[in-house]
C-alpha cells in the first residue's frame, strides 16, 4: 500500500448515491428536503475499552456503524449517510479488509453510505470514531424527555446475551464454549432496529437504545420526563441461550447488561395494538415490561410482586 490516500480509495471510498457527494473533496455533500430534521450522532470505539484487539475485523466494522445507527433507530431517524475517523498504529491489509468489509456490508443493508472521515497513524492503539446523519419530519423524534406517567414501558428483541458473552470472554474461562458461542452474536453483531424507530414515529413517547443497560438507559427517559417506572422481571425478554443460568446472574445481565441495542420506548395503554402492528410490520419482537409512575425511582418486582434488589452495577458508566 502506497500511504495514506490510496488506503482510503481501497478500502472506504465508495461511489456515493445520486445526489451526493461523497469521499475525496473538503466535505461531503448531501440533499436537504424541506419540512426535515437532520439526526446526528457520534461514537468513539478504543481498542481495550470497546472492543479486544484480537476480534474478527468483519464484526469490528459492522458493530463501529451498528452502535451509531442504534442512536439513530432511538430517534426515528432514517439513515442518510455515516463518516469514518480512523486512528490506526499500522496498515494491516488483513484488518483493514475484514474491517472496511463488515462496515460497508452493514451500511448497505441500511442505506447509509459512507462519505468521508478521516485516517490518521496512532502511536498505539486503533481508535475508531463514527458520526451518522439521518433525517426525520421535523418535530417527530422520540426524545428521551417524552415519557408521561401512566405509560406502558416496552422492550425490542432480547436481553442478557451480550453481557453473558462479554463476561465470558473477560474470564477467558474454558468449559463454557457452547453459551458463548450461543450469546456470541448478540455482543458481535448487534442489529439496530431501525424499521422500528421509524415505525414508532408518532406512536411512542420516549425512547432510547439500551447501550449501557436496561435500568440504566431507562433511567435516562425517567429523570428527562420527570416520572418513575415499576417494572416486573417475569415479562423480560430473556435471551433462550441463558435459560440455564444462575439466577442472580441471570437477572444481573438482563436488567444491567450493556451493548445490546435494542429500543426502550414507552406510550400510552391505548396504542398498544398499534404498536404490536408496528413491531410485527418491522419484523421486531416487543415485549411489554411495565409502566411509567408519576413518583420517581424505577422498581423491579419479582413474579411475587415484591420488588427486587440488585447487588452489582446498575450499568456502564466509564468515569465510575
Ligand atoms: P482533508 O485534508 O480535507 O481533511 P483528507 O486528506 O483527510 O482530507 O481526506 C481526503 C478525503 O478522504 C476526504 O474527502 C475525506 O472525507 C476522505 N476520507 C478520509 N478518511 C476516510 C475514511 N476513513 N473513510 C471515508 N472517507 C475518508
Ligand atoms: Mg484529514
Amino acid at each position: 500500500m502506497s500511504g495514506e490516500f490510496d488506503l482510503i480509495r481501497r478500502f472506504f471510498a465508495r461511489p456515493a448515491p445520486e445526489g451526493f457527494l461523497g469521499p475525496g473533496d473538503d466535505c461531503a455533500l448531501m440533499p436537504a428536503e424541506a419540512g426535515t430534521e437532520l439526526a446526528v450522532s457520534a461514537d468513539l470505539l478504543v481498542e481495550g475499552r470497546h472492543f479486544f484487539s484480537d476480534v474478527d475485523p468483519v464484526s469490528l466494522g459492522h458493530k463501529s456503524l451498528a452502535v451509531n445507527l442504534s442512536d439513530l433507530a432511538a430517534m426515528g431517524a432514517r439513515p442518510l449517510g455515516c463518516f469514518l475517523s480512523l486512528s490506526l498504529p499500522r496498515a494491516d491489509e488483513y484488518w483493514l479488509q475484514g474491517f472496511s468489509r463488515g462496515f460497508h456490508a452493514l451500511a448497505e443493508r441500511h442505506a447509509c453510505p459512507l462519505l468521508g472521515g478521516d485516517t490518521v497513524r496512532s502511536n498505539r492503539d486503533t481508535t475508531i470514531g463514527v458520526t451518522v446523519i439521518g433525517q426525520l419530519p421535523a418535530g417527530s423524534a422520540l426524545r428521551r424527555d417524552a415519557a408521561l406517567a401512566g405509560d406502558d414501558v416496552w422492550i425490542s428483541g432480547e436481553l442478557g446475551a451480550a453481557d453473558v458473552a462479554l463476561r465470558l470472554l473477560q474470564l477467558r474461562s474454558a468449559g463454557d464454549e457452547a453459551l458463548l458461542a450461543a450469546a456470541r452474536g448478540a455482543l458481535e453483531w448487534p442489529q439496530p432496529q431501525l424499521a422500528l424507530g421509524q415505525a414508532l414515529r408518532g406512536l411512542a413517547h420516549a425512547a432510547i437504545d439500551v447501550s449501557d443497560g436496561l435500568l440504566q438507559d431507562l433511567g435516562h427517559i425517567l429523570a428527562a420526563s420527570g416520572c418513575g417506572a415499576e417494572l416486573r422481571y417475569d415479562a423480560m425478554p430473556v435471551a433462550d441461550c441463558l435459560l440455564g443460568l444462575d439466577a442472580q446472574l441471570l437477572r444481573q445481565a438482563v436488567l444491567c447488561g450493556g451493548d445490546v441495542y435494542q429500543l426502550c420506548f414507552t406510550a400510552s395503554p391505548q396504542a398498544r395494538p398499534d404498536i404490536v402492528r408496528a413491531a410485527q410490520q418491522a419484523g421486531a419482537k416487543v415485549s411489554r415490561i411495565g409502566r411509567t409512575v408519576a413518583q420517581p425511582g424505577l422498581t423491579v418486582l419479582d413474579a411475587d410482586g415484591g420488588p427486587i434488589v440488585l447487588t452489582g452495577n446498575a450499568g456502564f458508566d466509564h468515569f465510575a
